[in-house]
């Protein structure tokens, strides 16, 4: 453990000294154990070393195209049973000919290990906490807090643009929807929101007012966008299923935003009028029981309306959830099993005008 330690860290050193100036091509480009010459793939495992709590081996696909170009990374199953988005990446490593790349892909399509084989929604269960909330992680922490440093470092570091899939875990059914999270800084904003539109989900959510302490970043995506690389969140699938059009929207989604990036020839047909949400409302349930839903995910509601009731377990009703604003129905409580606290709807609220 200690000499992995320790390789691990000169390995970290030498890429941050190259971070910068290293994004126009390097041969062969090394991500964990995968390194390939550039037109090929290669597969391999960031490996994160035991500490407090148990070590894990993160896949990684390195893809070097065979012409220059920047660095993309793409990163799914934080929450290891959003599916959807995992099985999209897989089919993405698979889909992509190094031959018709510009540039280097980078793919994690699996930083949960423990969440998906132990089929745990939201957390890491090893040290129960969410892997998108820790970053910029910490060397020394527990297993979350080490994956989300060794990421920061591997790939955040490295790459020129990030995506970050998610989708509706095993108990959120969710409709398909983006993040756009603009900075201020107008070259870094055009960039992600031409990456945003070129996805092509229809609706999408302006998340302003983000962390931008360094060492607060807190989300993925975050940790990209304040160390100046143009990065996004794409959320498709909802509640364990893998549905084929959820994950042709993901894959369709990336191959989209590598021609807007000029990474993959073609173009990209980005999104003309996509519907722009400029907050989320989340409605909470007051206690413990059985969720009855009378809208379903994609609904737009009404402020006031009943979006669905909770009853105790002799079946009388003890809570009725109404809609907070006006607005669509993201993502839904997608089983019956509610704990007071649960996160049961978040109601999108449509912004009064594109951004
Ligand atoms: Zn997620």
């Amino acid at each position: 453990m200690l000499r992995l330690l320790g390789y691990s860290f000169a390995a970290l050193l030498l890429s941050g000294c190259l971070a910068h100036k290293a994004h126009a091509q390097r041969s062969p480009f090394s991500v964990g154990t995968a390194a390939d010459a550039p037109g090929k793939k290669a597969t391999g495992y960031l490996v994160v070393p035991a500490g407090v709590d148990a070590g894990t081996m993160l896949p990684v696909v390195v893809i070097e195209g065979g012409k220059p170009g920047p660095v993309l990374a793409l990163v799914s199953g934080a929450h290891g049973t959003e599916y959807a988005s995992i099985v999209a990446l897989e089919s993405v490593a698979n889909l992509l000919d190094p031959a018709e790349i510009s540039g280097t892909v980078i793919l994690l399509p699996l930083v949960n290990v423990a969440s998906f084989e132990r089929k745990v929604p939201h957390l890491n269960p090893v040290d129960n906490k969410s892997m998108n909330r820790f970053y910029p992680g910490k060397a020394d922490g527990t297993q979350t807090e080490r994956v989300s440093f060794l990421i920061t470092k591997e790939v955040v570091d490295r790459c020129d643009f990030l995506i970050d899939y998610h989708g509706g875990d095993l108990d959120e059914s969710l409709r398909p929807y983006a993040y756009w999270a603009p900075t201020g800084k107008e070259a870094q904003d055009r960039v992600s929101k031409e990456m945003v539109l070129a996805f092509g989900l229809d609706h999408i959510i302006v998340w302003r007012d983000r962390p931008t302490d360094l060492n607060a970043t807190r989300y993925l995506d975050n940790t990209s966008t304040a160390r100046g690389k143009p990065s996004i969140v794409v959320e498709a699938g909802y509640a364990g299923t893998v549905e084929s059009d959820d994950v042709r929207l993901l894959v369709n989604g990336t191959l989209n935003t590598m021609r807007s990036l000029k990474m993959l020839a073609g173009d990209p047909h980005p999104i003309e009028n996509p519907v722009w949400l400029d907050r989320v409302v989340d409605i909470i349930s007051d206690g413990p029981g059985i969720w009855y839903p009378l809208v379903k995910r994609g609904t737009y509601v009404q402020e006031g309306m009943e979006v669905g009731y909770v009853t105790d377990y002799f079946g009388n009703r003890i809570f009725e959830a109404h809609a907070p604003v006006a607005g669509v129905v993201l993502h839904i409580n997608a089983v019956p099993s509610l704990q007071k606290g649960d996160n049961i709807a978040d109601i999108g609220v449509v912004a009064s005008h594109a951004p």
